[in-house]
């Protein structure tokens, strides 16, 4: 067995990966981790989104029955939980768990006025994603996330293996270098289910209050927060 790379011997680590397979690098990596980490330590934290699929796919070649965790926020598009149950159906032997956060939608108002997402988007982000996967990384040392280097600027150094600070553990990115294209040929290829939202615009998809349709010179996540400011909902941030 390859050594565990942990948040405590990551500097013991340098590029191990290959990219020249049909796959780009994505099934070595995954085989990889699922061979190096017990399956207890290893989650992957997925959107449903597009990259998503690919990579749900690709794990399930590699780890039936992966554990796989969607941080259900209350606020997704209907859209959204029917590719869910999509996937399921397609993939029953996959652990898909539902995470949601600590507090109800009613509480989060009493607590902090109603439509959070309006007036401070981070600390709705932050109570409603970042904690639930807090909570879902104790004690995990690895997790897996569907970033793509061409997504956004902020994404654009991301590696194979990352140093997650913010969760103390190891974030693994298979999908890195992948294109947008790429994503969808692969979809298709493999007749996937996918979240139909992409049929109308949505190339990125989060919560109905801070999703939004954009052009098709926009950039791939323009619609997500559109005029705050914010890029990120905090989970791949530091
Ligand atoms: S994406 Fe919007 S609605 Fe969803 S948790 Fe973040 S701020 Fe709240």
């Amino acid at each position: 067995m390859t050594e565990t790379v942990t948040y405590q011997n990551w500097s013991q680590i340098s590029g191990i990966f290959p990219i020249l397979d049909e796959t780009k690098g994505a099934r070595s990596v995954l085989e990889w981790a699922y061979r190096s980490y017990p399956e207890e330590q290893i989650v992957y934290a997925s959107s449903f989104g597009a990259e998503a699929i690919v990579l749900i796919d690709l794990i399930q070649q590699v780890k039936p029955d992966a554990h796989i965790v969607f941080l259900d926020t209350g606020l997704h598009f209907p859209e959204t939980y029917e590719v869910i149950d999509k996937m399921e159906a397609r993939f029953p032997i996959l652990r898909i768990e539902r995470k949601q956060p600590k507090i109800s939608l009613d509480e989060q108002s009493a607590e902090y006025g109603s439509a959070l997402w309006k007036r401070d988007p981070n600390q709705c982000c932050h109570i409603r994603k970042v904690i639930p996967l807090k909570e879902t990384l104790t004690a995990k040392q690895a997790w897996i996330s569907g970033l793509r280097r061409e997504q956004s600027p902020t994404r654009a150094n991301t590696e194979f293996l990352n140093k997650d600070e913010k969760f103390e553990n190891i974030k693994i990115c298979p999908l890195i270098h992948w294109t947008w294209d790429e994503v969808w040929s692969y979809i298709k290829e493999r007749d996937l289910p996918y979240n139909t939202l992409h049929d109308h615009q949505y190339p990125s998809i989060g919560c109905f209050p801070c999703t939004q349709p954009v052009g098709d010179d926009g950039d791939s996540r323009a619609g997500r927060w559109t005029g705050s400011g914010k890029t990120e909902c905090g989970l791949h941030t530091r």
